[in-house]
């Protein structure tokens, strides 16, 4: 008790810098946070673009903060997920942050109740979702408060959901422009994570933003690291890599259909790694309660189709793994990203075959789309696939799909790192300047892959491709392709008389397997693709310069599947090099953690709460490390607010001492 009294009671920070420090107890704005924040405290409006994890939240809630505490009202924030706002409520309120959500789980009591609050300026933040914002209940409310100057501002977050290119459009975010004819000079805000141009011209057109100002965060995670390798038993390779990497760790499983997520799921349980399925063909019950657990305990692993994800704010996600190819890069950035929003280590990790391409492209051809949109569509998944063929850097490439060129945030030239890599052969990847850009956290910076000089064998399989073209106007499949380039007699190419080509035979030195390599990186570099039912070959444009050796062709050896075992267990160089360091705690501060944890699990579960809206981990081990022995001291751990030092600094002190 004598301790609370200790420390100084102070009005409350009317800056935004103070109310970081004091609501949010964070030392310093990330990145653009504080231009945004300033710009919008000062009434403008603003589009903002920003990884998830990024921080996305402060961009809104300090402002409305800071609003509220100057007399301006209240903040609307459109969400279009009651999960979310339950949660992002739930947070405001540990900070000891007037908000509340008005949406389908209160009834009608709690919900008059809120628009009281709201009404009479008690409120510093309502969530809702955007069908509620439009009704003629809900536009008066906000008639009455803009009225009174009382209406700080709109957040309109998942901002991407008013846009029908992206994944999760949400049609009634196409009538939220009301809110800025109806009641223009109030600040607007729309926040989303999806950055691809497309959406980002629909966001701004829809929302009628023509006039806010635009704010694009590097979209680059330096905790992530990407690895994709080659599939071969696709589900070994996964337990293996969770029983390597990610052992008692919570992660995502990513898998097409629904079959083949409750088939995963079922396995890696009976392996001994707790699983559970999530897809839209399940139990809504059953789905909310496996997302429960899922942010919850601790160590769960979700097997989802991509019906999981939006709204998953759970911030200690430490791996997301593809057990089937997404759909196109913005998916796979989109997917990956929830994993590591702490900023520690998190992997993302797929697993990439022939079928994959053939299913994307089957999955494209059989839509019902318009042929524009398919052409779009396979110019997408073009791109991902370069991206897992690719044998230089995954983040380059990853970047340079979102227009952003990759900043080497770690300095690492002439470090030992570049040196080691430099030393293991990593030097023969292309770059504009002769030296290959490298962001040292993905599968390819770490352990530069074998690559061989492919262009003959390429320019062999294109002519044959080209032959049969000539000898009758014909498209064949792969297997015809490797049976002639072999020079194997089979019923079929004898019927074609296709043993009479100058191509027969010419590749008989190479096997089946390195054929179907040899063509599937064809296809995926774009120079050839694959059409119709049976997936016959036709030659792209590209094709020629490559056929009169214009371009060479280099391709990588497929990674080593085998098992790795133990000691072939490689971990690259974590933690160095300006990546976030991973929380090295010794014996006796690893016990403080986890009494820490046990406490903070009570809590959570007393205020029906997942655990890291009480602390997060790197929380928890600062503290762990640091042992704080008064509450001035507890009140500089990153993370540790005003009102939760209040609340609970004085038990964290006691188990500490315990
Ligand atoms: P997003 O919505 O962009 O995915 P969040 O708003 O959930 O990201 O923020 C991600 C995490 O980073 C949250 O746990 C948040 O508390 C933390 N965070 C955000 N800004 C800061 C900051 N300036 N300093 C420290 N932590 C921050
Ligand atoms: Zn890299």
């Amino acid at each position: 008790m004598s301790a609370v009294l200790s420390t100084p009671p102070s009005a409350p920070a009317t800056s935004p810098a103070g109310v970081l420090h004091e609501v949010f107890g964070y030392a310093a704005f990330r990145g653009a946070q504080q231009e945004i924040v300033d710009h919008v405290v000062a009434g403008g409006d603003a589009l903002v673009l920003m990884p998830t994890g990024g921080g996305k939240s402060l961009c809104y809630q300090v402002p409305a903060i800071v609003r509220h505490r100057a007399g301006q009202g209240v903040a609307v924030v459109v969400s279009p997920l009651i999960a979310l706002m339950h949660d992002q409520v739930g947070a405001l309120d540990e900070l000891g942050v007037p908000a509340a959500f008005l949406n389908s789980s209160l009834d009608g009591d709690e919900a008059r109740r809120v628009e009281r609050d709201m009404l009479s300026g008690k409120l510093t933040l309502v969530y809702a979702a955007p069908e509620r914002i439009l009704t003629p209940r809900f536009m008066a409310m906000l008639a009455s408060l803009h009225e009174r100057g009382q209406l700080s501002l709109f957040a309109i977050d998942e901002a991407h959901c008013v846009s029908q290119w992206g994944h999760d459009f949400r049609e009634e975010y196409l009538g939220l422009s009301a809110l800025h004819e109806t009641f223009p000079g109030v600040p607007r805000l729309a926040l989303t994570a999806t950055a691809d141009d497309h959406t980002r011209a629909d966001i701004v057109q829809r929302l009628q933003l023509e006039q806010a100002r635009l704010f694009v965060a590097s979209f680059d995670r330096p905790n992530i690291r990407y690895t994709i390798v080659e599939k071969d038993e696709p589900r070994k390779q996964l337990l293996r890599f969770i029983r390597d990497e990610h052992e008692g760790e919570a992660g995502i499983v990513y898998c097409q259909s629904r079959k083949r997520v409750e088939e995963t799921a079922a396995w890696l349980d009976a392996e001994g790694i707790t699983a559970l399925p999530y897809h839209a063909g399940l139990d809504a019950d059953v789905r909310r309660r496996h997302q429960d657990r899922f942010l919850r305990e601790d160590a769960v692993v979700m097997v989802a189709t991509i019906a999981f994800g939006m709204g998953i704010d759970k911030p200690d996600v430490r791996f997301v793994a593809h057990l089937d190819l997404p759909k196109n890069i913005e998916s796979y950035y989109q997917e990956t990203g929830r994993a590591g929003r702490d900023g520690l280590p998190a992997d993302a990790w797929m697993t990439y075959g022939l079928a994959d391409v053939v299913n994307q492209r089957r999955m494209i051809d059989d839509s019902d789309a318009g042929d524009e949109f398919k052409r779009l569509q396979r110019g997408k998944l073009d791109a991902l696939l370069a991206l897992c063929e690719a044998y230089d850097c995954r983040r380059v490439r990853l970047l340079g799909y979102f227009g952003q060129p990759y900043r080497d945030h770690n300095d690492n030239d002439g470090t030992a790192e570049a040196a080691q890599a430099e030393a293991a052969g990593a030097d023969d990847m292309p770059g504009a300047s002769g030296r290959a850009l490298r962001c040292f956290n993905c599968d390819n910076c770490l352990h530069a892959p074998a690559t061989w000089d492919a262009t003959e064998a390429a320019r062999k399989a294109l002519s044959c491709i080209y032959r049969f073209r000539q000898a009758g106007g014909q498209r064949y499949g792969a297997g015809h392709l490797i049976d002639v380039l072999r020079g194997k007699v089979t019923d079929k190419v004898t019927e074609r008389g296709h043993q009479s080509l100058s191509t027969f035979g010419i590749g008989a030195d190479v096997s089946d397997a390195q054929w179907r390599l040899v063509l599937r990186q064809l296809i995926a570099l774009g120079h050839v693709h694959a059409e119709g039912e049976f997936n016959t070959l036709a030659l792209s444009d590209s094709a020629r310069e490559v056929l009169r050796g214009e371009v060479p062709v280099r391709l990588r050896v497929p990674a080593e599947t085998k098992p790795r075992g133990k000691a072939g267990r490689e971990r690259g160089p974590r933690g160095s090099a300006g990546k976030p360091p991973p929380m090295p705690l010794n014996a006796a501060a690893t016990e403080r953690f986890a009494a820490l944890k046990a406490w903070r699990a009570e809590v959570a579960s007393e205020h029906n709460l997942p655990a890291y809206i009480v602390f997060h981990d790197a929380t928890l081990a600062e503290m762990a490390r640091e042992q704080p022995d008064s509450l001035e001291a507890l009140g500089r751990i990153s993370g540790v607010g005003a009102k939760k030092l209040e609340a609970y600094g004085a038990e964290i002190l006691r188990v500490l001492k315990d």
